[in-house]
């Protein structure tokens, strides 16, 4: 069996970045399993797993647009404070959360609050990397139709999330 999409597919992974970096990996967030083909990890990412067998390792450096997007300074902009629906206690420099821009679910970052204006970053923190992507492919299995509906992995205890 080969890494293909509709696979659930596990590889344990080092992520860096051009300076070598370390930035994510298994040794502390654990082996990870996703579902091949639904861009859950980054496109170069995932092409660069496709067509492994378990065992097989994969050391590549993804160029940004492949990895985490390029930097776009219009995901950095400034609304009023009054739009946005978040406690005073908790709106401060650093919180981070998800907001539909432009129809798209995307990662926020609040860069800073002033003047009745909050400015947010929608980038990517990882946006503008080339990114230097080590991992091996631990295991291979067909997704479950359950988790082809669901779009992500479910353990073997079966359904187990909140969502
Ligand atoms: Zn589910």
């Amino acid at each position: 069996m080969t890494v293909q999409n509709n696979k659930v597919v596990t590889i344990s992974y080092r992520l860096e970045d051009a300076d070598g970096e370390l930035l994510d990996s298994s040794e502390e967030n654990g082996n990870l399993p996703y579902i091949h083909g639904t861009e859950f990890l980054a496109p170069g990412i995932e092409e660069s797993l496709a067509g492994k067998s378990v065992g097989d390792r994969v050391d590549t450096v993804v160029p940004a647009a492949k990895a985490f997007g390029e930097y776009d300074q219009e995901l950095l902009f400034a609304v009023a404070r009054d739009q946005i629906n978040i406690d005073n206690d908790d709106l401060q420099v650093g919180l981070e959360f998800e907001a539909e821009i432009h129809g798209e679910l995307r990662y926020c970052r609040v860069e800073d609050v002033s003047g009745g204006e909050v400015k947010i970053n929608a980038n990517h923190p990882l946006a503008g990397m080339d990114i230097h992507f080590q991992a091996q492919v631990l295991e291979i299995r067909d997704a479950t139709p359950e988790e082809l509906d669901h779009g992500h992995v479910h353990d073997e205890h079966g359904h187990h999330h909140d969502h």
